[in-house]
């Protein structure tokens, strides 16, 4: 029988959750013993996903952020998604350096930094509606790799 395991949650989209949201993934995903790297390349893509909902989804008041973390077989399924803005153009927002944010304090990098990380990164959205991040990462595909 492959291993199947689920969690659910919903925090408010604000900065201070974000650490709280990394910690909290790479938590559940411990279970499937992933290395240093691989638990450090999770962090890091939940990190960029949250911060978009926190800095991009609600410009007025601030909404929710709805994750949920699968774990099929050694695969992670995690989905990060919010209720706000929404995205016009989801193919130009993936390019490296496309920021909607002129002060200069962002660089346009998320989406890139979370398609190196993970083997996987689909984003849907609709204007107005929001925007879903779902992301794919095996663990332990690297495993004989150490040690030759
Ligand atoms: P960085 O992540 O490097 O700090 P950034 O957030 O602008 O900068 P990306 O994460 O690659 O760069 O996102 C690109 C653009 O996509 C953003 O500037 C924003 O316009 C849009 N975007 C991303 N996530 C969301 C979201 N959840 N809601 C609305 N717009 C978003
Ligand atoms: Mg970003």
């Amino acid at each position: 029988m492959i291993y199947r395991n689920e969690m659910k949650l919903k925090v408010k989209a604000l900065s201070e959750n974000e650490s709280f949201c990394r910690a909290c993934v790479a938590s559940f995903c411990s279970s499937l013993i992933p290395s240093i790297e691989e638990l450090s390349d999770i962090k890091t893509a939940v990190s960029e996903a949250v911060t978009n909902c926190v800095v991009h989804a609600y410009p007025v008041e601030k909404g929710f952020i709805d994750i949920s973390v699968k774990i099929i077989g050694s695969s992670v399924y995690i989905t990060i998604a919010d209720n706000g803005v929404g995205i016009e153009n989801v193919e130009k927002a993936k390019e490296p350096f496309y920021t909607t944010i002129k002060t200069g304090e962002r660089s346009g990098m998320g989406f890139s930094v979370m398609e190196s990380f993970m083997d996987s990164v689909v984003v849907k959205s609709e204007l107005g509606k929001g925007v879903t991040v779902t992301m794919i990462k095996k663990i332990g595909s690297n495993a004989c790799a150490i040690g030759g």
